[in-house]
């Protein structure tokens, strides 16, 4: 396997290691760079929500079609309700899907109903809480302005207008906007298919849990709600046990996936065989090592044109890394604008101490008090404490070569789910 440059390879010492290894940013571009947006396929619009567009949405309709009534009440002619009290003789009554043929005449009004296209002749309708209905006349109790409660013809969307470009997410509103565009089908990427795979003799399915000491799976159920999380279809492929062998079948099978990702066995340790198992299936090692806390060793393969993370196995280092660079991956492949996270800004509220040379994700609380964020730190920040990540609503990013960040310090905050900040009560 062709390895980069600066693979530090075993047996060096963790400063030396620290040093080859790339920071986070880099990483982030070798594996970008690497991939590319799958295929595309049509759906139907019933099937569509959360996929990409991999067309541009151009509207070739006129919406609404024609003007019509924003209220229950009745068509007029607003000259004639100048001077109010007005009485007008009622002519017609339209309902919405229907139409007159019929023009509106001085000191004339028609019962109309919102939807319900205008009348010629009408330039305004009068709401109905306005009126006092009589026999066969309307009595109008405030006057109209021409154009009042009129919804014009295209003054949601005229032909031609731009409504959403490729790589929009499709959101509820634009699924919408379709279907009033007559569409029924759209045109999306695809979503990648991505095999999931730990190794670990330790570990056991959640059902099998025992008190014998081996270790619940619970990055593979993770990573599957990640993945789902980021609107790609994960397929779990199960445990793999620490032997070359077994390891080198289990990658063999997922090759058949668009993507991989894995957990644990990326380390020096000499159960640590994802490397060369990657190697031996023809990968080129594109990456290892990334100057970060919590997750520094990943492993980054391309085998053609699968890409394959192996994420570290510590489950908050899992769980960053996806983070980090598997979820924009993922993103990249399904064709989308917006492949990172939102990054907000948040002041700290208490203070931090950490050692140069890693970008750290700090997992952290946030409260909102007068209107200003504040980060609080979510607990233990060990790689295997996997509470203070369920607690978190946010990483906090530390460059690498901050120590001493005090108290009031304005940082960076990766949001992990900002309908949580909402849920969070003040302090
Ligand atoms: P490794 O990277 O394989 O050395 O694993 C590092 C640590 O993460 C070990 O303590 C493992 O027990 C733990 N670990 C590895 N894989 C998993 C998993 N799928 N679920 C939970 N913990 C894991
Ligand atoms: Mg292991």
């Amino acid at each position: 396997m062709r390895e980069p440059a600066r693979e530090p390879g075993h047996g060096q010492s963790p400063q030396a290691a620290e040093r080859t290894a790339v920071e986070v940013a880099e990483a982030r571009d070798i594996m970008l760079g690497s991939l590319r947006p799958l295929g595309t396929e049509t759906v139907g619009l019933g099937h569509a929500t959360g996929r990409v567009l991999a067309e541009a949405i151009v509207s070739e309709r006129t919406i609404p079609p024609r003007d019509n009534s924003a209220m229950d009440g009745y068509a007029v002619r607003s000259d004639d309700t100048a001077r109010v009290p007005a009485t007008l003789r009622v002519v017609d009554t339209i309902p919405a899907g229907h139409a007159t043929s019929r023009a509106l005449g001085p000191n004339e009004a028609m019962r109309i109903f919102t939807g319900a296209p205008i009348p010629p002749g009408a330039d305004a309708v009068v709401m109905q809480e306005h009126t006092e209905a009589g026999d066969g006349e309307v009595l109008v109790l405030k006057a109209a302005r021409s154009g009042d409660h009129i919804r014009r013809a295209g003054s949601d969307v005229a032909p031609d207008a731009p409504i959403a470009a490729t790589g929009t997410r499709l959101r509820p509103a634009l699924i919408g906007m379709l279907a009033a565009l007559g569409r029924t089908q759209v045109r999306v990427f695809r979503r990648p298919r991505v095999a999931i795979i730990a190794t670990g003799d330790e570990l056991v399915e959640p059902d099998r849990l025992i008190d014998d000491g081996r270790i619940g799976n619970s990055n593979s159920y993770g990573l599957r709600a990640c993945i789902e999380e980021a609107g790609a279809d994960p397929i779990y492929l199960g445990i793999a046990p620490d032997r070359p062998d077994a390891l080198r079948e289990t990658f063999r099978d997922a090759l058949r996936f668009d993507a991989i990702v894995s957990t644990g066995g990326v380390s020096v340790g000499d159960h640590d065989f994802i490397k060369q198992v990657l190697a031996e299936l023809g990968g080129t090692l594109r990456l290892w090592r990334v100057r970060m806390k919590p997750g520094a060793p990943l492993a980054f393969v391309m085998v053609g044109a699968v890409p394959v993370f192996g994420l570290p196995g510590n489950p908050v280092s899992t769980l960053v890394s996806f983070e980090q660079f598997v979820r924009p991956a993922l993103l990249r492949m399904m064709g989308h604008n917006e492949i990172f996270r939102p990054v907000e800004s948040a002041i700290l509220a208490e203070d931090f101490e950490k050692a140069a040379g890693r970008m750290h994700f700090v997992r952290v609380l946030l409260r909102i008090r007068e209107g200003q964020v504040y980060a609080f730190v979510s607990g233990d920040q060990s790689s295997g404490i996997l509470l203070s990540m369920v607690q978190a609503q946010g990483l906090m990013i530390l460059p690498e070569e901050a120590t001493h960040i005090p108290a009031g310090t304005r940082v960076q905050v990766q949001m992990l789910d900002r309908s949580d900040m909402r849920r969070t009560p003040g302090f």
